[in-house]
């Protein structure tokens, strides 16, 4: 087995529980391994530390599996994935729909495995991983029994792994556009077409906790995706619900999921840049009694977070203007480097410029299928903040 030594002082973070280990903390290689192999990873003074995935031509050197010194076999990842459906059986229930790994927090790094009722969707976001894709697709058949496991392997972050795009069917084959059960909701899931792995699982919890107050409501629905805020809140008796989403495509899969949930004639979709459309919604003096506002991440990085709280402040300021007094705003940040603190402080700041006052109603996070590692703050990237909103 190659072995890592780290320079010295370097094993502060991964002493924590922390599982990344950069290029720039090693200090040499024993041993010859090929990238996506296995190393052994110890101290600059040759004190155990833990065993992982090595690739040379990434950041994020190696990847821990584990501190101990179990092996890394077929029977290694058979555990750690039966231990993830555990852990969503134990704290979900039977989910039909629901993210059955979540990657560093199920010590699995950089795998993700969502479960869309009998269709499994799978990324390997890293070499290691990628490189055994086709055991794990193997143990998760055995595991989940799905009739198909879709290979979703596009996102950008995995040519930081050397790494290119590759989709398709990897276990059996279906119709890549399912139907989900989400609380009362059926809602529509493009495996291969969507966004991520076609839904956002992690605002489930969330759009149930928003629905629950949108009775007799006009809703408002910013970058609504394909209408699952939407169809939640007219399922729980809003009156009307606008939904506003850039993607086409994602609208044209919200109008059909209002449809099969029969609330169509209570919600519209309009195609279109959210940020024109909430401000010709108040140049027309548009009134909600529920916003919801639930952008993609404006900040990726923590260089670019300036100027994503400028966006943040531009949709929430917008938002209360649309509010009747005691509306109810639900504003996301899915930006691990916006979390709740700074959200909360632009919140506030464009309800001084709006002339609002707000109360914060409840602060939530993600859905319990994407626990948080506490070692790594970088799990943790959904808000979710319920507020009330009324004139200062
Ligand atoms: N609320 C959705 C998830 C939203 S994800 C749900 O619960 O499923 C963010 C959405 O914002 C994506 O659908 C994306 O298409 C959309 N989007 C990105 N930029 C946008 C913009 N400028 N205007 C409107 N929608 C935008």
């Amino acid at each position: 087995m190659a072995t890592v030594f780290l320079r010295p002082g370097k094993e502060r973070r991964v002493s924590t529980g922390h599982l990344w280990v950069y290029a720039g903390e090693i200090a040499r290689i024993d041993g010859t391994v090929e990238d996506g192999g296995i190393v052994d990873v110890r101290t600059f003074r040759g004190q155990w530390i833990g065993r992982g995935f090595l690739n040379r031509n990434s950041a994020l050197a190696v990847r821990l599996l584990t501190f101990g010194h179990e092996e890394i076999t077929e029977g290694f990842f058979r555990r750690r994935l039966a231990d993830a459906l555990a852990y969503r059986q134990r704290v979900m229930g039977a989910l039909p729909a629901c993210r059955v790994v979540y990657g560093e927090a199920d010590l699995l790094p950089s795998l993700i495995v969502d479960r869309y009722g009998d269709v499994v969707v799978m990324q390997t976001l890293a070499l290691g991983m990628d490189v055994r894709k086709a055991m794990l697709a193997d143990l998760l058949a055995d595991l989940l029994r799905p009739s198909a496991i879709y290979e979703r392997n596009d996102p950008p972050a995995r040519r930081l792994e050397g790494l290119g795009a590759q989709t398709g069917w990897m276990r059996g084959e279906a119709d890549p556009l399912v139907v989900i059960q989400e609380g009362p909701a059926r809602l529509l899931v493009d495996v291969a077409r969507g966004q991520k792995t076609g839904f956002f699982l992690d605002q489930r919890e969330n759009r149930l906790a928003a629905a629950a107050l949108c009775r007799d409501a006009a809703v408002l629905d910013a970058f609504c995706y394909t209408g699952a805020f939407s169809v939640q809140a007219a399922l729980a008796g809003a009156k009307d619900v606008t939904g506003i989403d850039i993607s086409e495509d994602a609208v044209v899969l919200a109008r059909r999921a209002s449809e099969i949930n029969g609330v169509g004639d209570r919600c519209h979709f309009i195609a279109a840049n959210a940020f024109d459309e909430l401000r010709r919604q108040v140049s027309v003096h548009a009134q909600f009694d529920v916003v919801i506002l639930d952008p993609p991440p404006f900040a990726r990085t923590r260089d670019a977070v300036p100027r994503a709280l400028g966006g943040y402040k531009e949709i929430n300021l917008r938002a209360m203007k649309l509010l009747r007094p005691g509306g109810i705003l639900v504003t996301c940040s899915c930006s691990h480097h916006v979390g709740e603190a700074l959200l909360l402080e632009t919140v506030v700041s464009a309800a001084a410029d709006a002339r609002r006052a707000v109360r914060l109603v409840e602060s939530r996070g993600q859905g319990r299928d994407h626990p948080v590692h506490p070692a790594m703050p970088e799990t943790r990237y959904l808000t979710c903040l319920i507020l009330e909103v009324r004139p200062a």
